[in-house]
């Protein structure tokens, strides 16, 4: 745990007790602050205080006296509207602000030179930090690993010289951290998304500049208008900027061509890393998160022979278009994460001879956008609520059947795929939430696996989960 010494004998009100709340209130404590929680849920409240966290209502507290309110990232700052906690920090003039910022005011209290990579983005947030991750405990060095891909920012082990921090960061995160300033600072890709959340489109952008906008060297990806305008815009401002490209050649930064990614500076151009036969990099839109991988790696002085060891070997992230099993010439694909038909629609351009297992419960707008990719699917396998509207959808453009369960399309999927004797990939990618049948994505997936390992003849790539 980081125990967060910059609040030590000072008054902090908190507000959001799940997961991240209740460590980050831990860590304050453990830091020696005057520690005030709440929640709205009376369970989560009477769990914090199990755990020795002083809680009482946040209307009922002096807020002249508290040194800072910090929220939960989960809990809204500005849209729709602000929490009614939101509003009274406000009106004292008590500053908002949230686990990231402690853990940066942290690092910067004990050990600001130790390299601190941030990424955030719509799309390509996990899986560019498990992969940078991935390459610097590769090469040996001391790594950590967390924010929002699950592991709350303070439970990490503290800040010291020559330790690595690798940190997601949800835009939520980045609105209640106004000091962020890592030493490189990853924007991928900015598209619609959460504006529930963030209002407008302007906004949810203005607040994702502000990573790349505070960091000693930002890699910003260039194949949309608004980061493209965000990269000159903190480039005027006098930010170190390499752009990313996974569509055009750029003349100065990391592009994708040819199978691999190209570095260009200086007038000169070349290739730098392969990523031809990485399974668990396939598709441009993982060539936009390696040539980000890449950028933050350079950055604070990864080699490029540690940098392509590391890509190499990259295991992927569980239910992201992860390779789990083999069997001849077909390759299982898990891609449960894919919730919607956007979501699925990386997986199904990145390749050719698709036995494609879809449905679960039907999102709004269905899989109508993915008709361009239909060529490459060679029979669907329809599961869960969404099976009867996939199936109008698909109409004669595919063959389908209605497995009706996980288990049924996995047999029926794998079966058809040994007989068609090509190269080809049965892949759950579902283009729905799971919640008709499975508790979460996770547990789908992992069934999945299951299924997949239980079939005659199959090679495991991945170990699948105990218990499912
Ligand atoms: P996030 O953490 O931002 O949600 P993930 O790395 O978990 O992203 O990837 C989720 C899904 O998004 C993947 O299964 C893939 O379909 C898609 N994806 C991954 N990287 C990108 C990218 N760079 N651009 C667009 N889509 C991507």
């Amino acid at each position: 745990m980081i125990a967060v010494t910059t609040f030590a004998g000072r008054k902090v009100a908190l507000f959001g007790l799940g997961g991240s709340g209740l460590a980050t209130a831990q860590a304050l404590i453990a830091g020696g602050a005057d520690v005030i929680a709440w929640d709205d849920n009376p369970d989560s409240v009477a769990k914090a205080q199990q755990a020795g966290v002083n809680t009482g209502d946040l209307r009922e507290i002096d807020w002249a006296a508290q040194a800072a309110f910090v929220l939960s990232p989960g809990v809204p700052l500005t849209h729709p509207k602000p929490h009614w906690s939101v509003d009274l920090a406000r009106s004292a003039g008590v500053e908002i602000i949230g686990d990231v910022e402690l853990f940066v005011r942290e690092r910067r209290a004990h050990a600001p030179d130790c390299p601190f990579i941030a990424i955030t983005g719509t799309n390509g947030k996990s899986t560019t930090t498990a992969l940078i991750a991935h390459i610097l405990k590769s090469s040996g060095r001391d790594t950590q690993l967390g924010g929002n891909i699950g592991t709350a920012v303070l439970t990490l082990d503290p800040p010291k010289a020559g330790r690595f921090y690798v940190v997601e960061c949800s835009s939520y995160q980045i609105d209640l951290a106004p000091t962020i300033n890592p030493s490189a600072g990853i924007l991928l890709n900015l598209t619609p998304d959460h504006l529930d959340r963030h209002g407008t489109m302007q906004h949810y952008a203005d607040v994702k500049e502000r990573l790349v906008a505070g960091s000693q060297m930002a890699i910003v990806g260039v194949d949309d208008s608004y980061c493209t305008l965000i990269a000159d815009r903190i480039e005027r401002a006098g930010v170190r900027v390499n752009r990313i490209s996974r569509r055009t050649v750029l003349a100065d930064g990391f592009y994708f061509a040819d199978g691999g990614i190209v570095h260009a500076q200086a007038g000169k151009s070349e290739p730098i890393a392969d990523l031809q036969g990485i399974d668990t990099l396939k598709g441009s839109h993982n060539a936009q998160n390696a040539a980000a991988a890449i950028g933050a790696c350079l950055a604070v002085g990864v080699s490029i022979e540690e940098i392509q060891a590391g890509l190499r070997s990259f295991p992927g992230l569980k239910h992201r278009m992860q390779p789990v099993g083999r069997k001849g010439s077909v390759t299982f694909v898990n891609d449960s994460k894919a919730t919607n038909a956007d979501a699925a629609a990386p997986a199904l351009s990145s390749y050719d001879r698709i036995f494609w297992i879809a449905g679960g419960l039907p999102k709004s707008g269905g899989i109508a956008s993915l008709a361009p990719l239909f060529p490459r699917i060679v029979k669907a396998y329809l599961i869960g609520e969404a099976a009867p509207e996939f199936a109008s959808t698909l109409g004669e453009a595919v063959p389908y059947e209605i497995s009706g369960t996980l288990e049924r399309a996995v047999e029926h999927a794998a079966k058809d795929a040994q007989a068609d004797g090509g190269t080809s990939v049965v892949m759950l990618s579902p283009a729905c939430a799971s919640f008709d049948q499975f508790r979460n994505f996770e547990v789908r997936g992992d069934r999945f696996v299951s299924l997949v390992a239980a079939l005659d003849g199959v090679t495991m790539l991945i170990e699948p989960e105990k218990g499912q």
